[in-house]
């Protein structure tokens, strides 16, 4: 089996890059994507942890994207085999970052109003070298006793329409899918369910926009991924001809009820996921080489 989507400490999960493909190995899973939000920093530990350990190792990231969508739905766009050598990325991701940090002074700002003692020292020490976001909050909420979990630390304080709520600032769909083109890497659409279409045909209707501006795929297997709706974004797939992934999105300690390679329990991607994604991303590099180095 196969996980193709998980977090490190370089953004909000809880293991080091090595630790994760330590873990893959004990779980005998054959390959692993690290797919930090905003970041590729981890890419090289990992990898080189993968040569290592003889894990087959995929550098990642994920990308929030700025769209509209229904009932709070959101857009996460996958970038897979990119080149973490790529400066067009990198200064884009620094570019993303800077931003997040403006917004969790913001989000500090707006606790310390609601009378809650937090510092953006405290926020930085508890991000360390990753990429912040919420969950680090949330975390020393909890330390601090204001919250009793991380999910309560959301659903007072930090998730959308709750009174320290920020929005991030996020590249457009075209942007996103450039800017892993660019690196060389196939722009996969992660958990499509999560974009919240209250039907099967209009998450299909958006999946046929993207591809339009250059979606190379998405992911067919997600822990929460209802069966269904994974069966049809597999027929789907099929039909288009496009891309398909599939991971767990662990995130350690930072989402305890996800497993890596199993999510809730009942994820099993195969091999030939892998396999097939690789023939892709092979058959794409030689018909369109990545530019901007
Ligand atoms: P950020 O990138 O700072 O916006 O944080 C996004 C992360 O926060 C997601 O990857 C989730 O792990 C977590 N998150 C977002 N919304 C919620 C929520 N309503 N409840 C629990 N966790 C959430
Ligand atoms: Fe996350
Ligand atoms: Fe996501
Ligand atoms: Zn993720």
């Amino acid at each position: 089996m196969i996980d193709l989507h998980m977090h490190s400490h370089f953004s909000d999960g809880s293991h080091s890059p090595t630790q994760l493909v330590q873990e893959a190995r004990s779980l005998g899973l054959t390959a692993v994507a690290l797919t930090d939000h905003d970041t590729i920093d981890g890419v090289p530990e990992f990898m080189e942890a993968g040569s290592r350990l003889g894990v087959t190792t995929v550098p990642g990231v994920e990308i929030s994207v700025d769209t509209k969508l229904p009932n709070n739905g959101h857009m996460h766009m996958l970038g897979l085999f990119i080149d973490p050598g790529s400066r067009k990325l990198k200064s884009t991701l620094d570019y993303l970052r800077e931003q997040r940090n403006r917004r969790a002074e913001k989000i500090i700002r707006k606790l310390n109003r609601l009378g809650v003692p937090v510092t953006l020292e405290e926020l930085l020490e508890e991000a360390g070298e990753g990429s912040i976001g919420r969950p680090h909050v949330a975390k020393i909420l909890v330390r601090k006793g204001v919250v009793t979990s991380i999910q309560e630390a959301f659903d007072v304080y930090l998730a959308k329409g709750k009174p320290a709520y920020m929005d991030k600032v996020k590249l457009n769909e075209v942007d996103a899918i450039r800017m892993i083109h660019e690196a060389g890497g196939l722009a996969i659409l992660a958990h499509p369910h999560l974009m919240n279409y209250p039907t099967f045909r209009e998450t299909r209707e958006r999946i046929l926009q993207l591809r339009e501006i250059g979606l190379d795929g998405f992911e067919i297997y997600y822990s929460t991924m209802p069966a269904a709706f994974s069966r049809e974004l597999i027929r789907l797939a099929r039909e288009l001809g496009c891309a398909a992934s599939g991971g767990s999105d662990y995130h350690g300690a930072n989402k305890d009820n996800i497993r890596m390679g199993s999510g809730l329990g009942d994820l099993a991607v195969p091999d030939e996921v892998y396999d097939r994604l690789k023939a892709f991303w092979e058959a794409r590099t030689a018909e369109r080489p990545a530019v901007g180095k």
